[in-house]
């Protein structure tokens, strides 16, 4: 184990809340609808958040809970009775609902669960009905995937029989180029959790191995362990090694001879390994500072210092989850400095002294810090970009090294003024 030194902080946080993740859920599920209980901010925050569709209907919307409902004078259940009938109505094509809980619902303490269980029995399993929260009260955005997925975990069918599962969502082109090496490795069940349809959960039982795409799913695979899979413990796929460390521990867990591994891997990682180069160039020896927010800091950091040479300053995670966060964390340099929780002023000032040369923090810590000017990269980008597998490796590693070369150039500029 390494002899990383892991603090706890806490006090006011700096976090986007879990219904940022309908983005990507709403993308990977077109047959579903997400209906947010809540309130103005929340329509606003995933509006803007997700964009406005122009050429389609969209497939989230906000549930609004008026003044009314919050001072009690209306029965909000009965409300948000009649506005899930009228959207079943006019959108017919919806075969799974996600009412997604919120700060206001759940400080009024609308039971959604409740709801839903009323909705299913009405409508006979012509529509299903899930619930879960994606309250921003002391969670961060990922969360909101994970407790998508755990509402789910109870609806998939049991199976005794040997898959891989994977979980967490990916961009579709980066799960079918991992499936393909799966395959080649002759593993030949492969199925994925969010599937692509609503509908099409996969079958989860005793001879199903869970392997976590994402790190930020601890409920979901406490939830499938329950139901009897195994989860398989490894780094999270981002980068070279970590996903080479995370597709041999699959392979050695279905009993893949580990020569077959080296060869289909091997090609891969020569490809990758040279498309990295010119971005380690200049990202070794920078000074990375990483703010808790998206729950994949640890993997980031272990393949930027491993990968890219740079210094870690401190690597900040909402929670920490040991158990999850082991292989990784045993990869980093003695005495890395990793806090769990946010003290966001005492982290600033810590960001302040150190002087990184780059910060990956939210975007409302973002614009301050360049104003003083320190680099920065948004945390959420790495949500929304396809960033899992070895193909991949060398587009994560521009994703960091974008802001330091364009800060080079201001620099530059502002010096070829005077
Ligand atoms: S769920 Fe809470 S944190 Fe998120 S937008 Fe609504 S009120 Fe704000």
């Amino acid at each position: 184990m390494s002899g990383a030194t892991l603090l706890k902080e806490t006090g006011p946080r700096e976090v986007f809340c879990g219904l940022t993740s309908i983005v990507w859920l709403h993308r990977r599920m077109p047959d579903a609808f997400f209906l947010v209980v809540g309130s103005r901010t929340c329509a606003h925050l995933i509006q803007s958040a997700a964009g406005v569709m122009i050429f389609a209907e969209p497939r989230f919307g906000t549930a609004i809970l008026e003044e009314r409902d919050l001072a009690g004078l209306a029965d909000a259940h009965d409300e948000l009775d009649r506005v899930v009938n009228n959207l079943l109505e006019r959108r017919p094509e919806i075969r799974t609902l996600f009412l997604v809980g919120s700060c206001p619902s759940e400080v009024i303490k609308i039971d959604l669960s409740r709801v839903a269980e009323k909705l299913n029995h009405q409508l006979k399993g012509k529509v299903r009905v899930v619930n879960y929260s994606g309250s921003g009260i002391e969670t961060t955005f990922t969360q909101g995937e994970d407790g998508a997925l755990k509402a789910l975990v109870p609806l998939m069918p049991p199976s005794e029989n040997s898959q891989l599962l994977l979980v967490g969502t990916l961009a579709n082109a980066v799960e079918d180029r991992l499936i393909t090496i799966f395959k080649r490795l002759g593993i030949e069940k492969i199925t994925s959790f969010p599937p692509r349809q609503s509908t099409e959960l996969p079958s989860v039982g005793p001879g199903t191995k869970v392997l976590l795409t994402q790190p930020y799913l601890t409920d979901t695979a406490r939830a499938l362990r329950d139901k009897g899979a195994e989860i398989i413990k490894a780094p999270f796929p981002l980068g070279v090694e970590g996903s080479r460390l995370w597709i041999e521990a699959a392979a050695n867990s279905f009993g893949v001879d580990n020569s077959l591994v080296q060869t289909t891997l091997e090609p891969l990682i020569i490809r990758a390994r040279k498309a990295i180069k010119p971005y380690k160039e200049i990202l070794n020896g920078k000074k990375l500072f990483l703010l808790p927010e998206s729950q994949l800091e640890i993997p980031l950091a272990r393949f930027l210092y491993m990968e890219c040479g740079m210094e870690l300053v401190e690597i900040g995670t909402p929670y920490l989850n040991r158990e999850m966060m082991d292989p990784e964390i045993n990869l980093l340099p003695e005495n890395t400095r990793i806090v769990e929780g946010q003290h966001v002023e005492k982290q600033l000032d810590r960001v302040r002294e150190k002087h990184p040369d780059l910060v990956v923090c939210g975007m409302g810590l973002a614009n301050p810090l360049e104003a003083e000017g320190i680099s920065t990269k948004w945390s959420i980008e790495m949500v929304f970009s396809p960033i899992h597998g070895i193909d991949q490796a060398s587009d994560l590693a521009e994703l960091f090294a974008r802001p330091l070369k364009r800060h080079d150039l201001l620099s530059s500029k502002q010096f070829a003024k005077f």
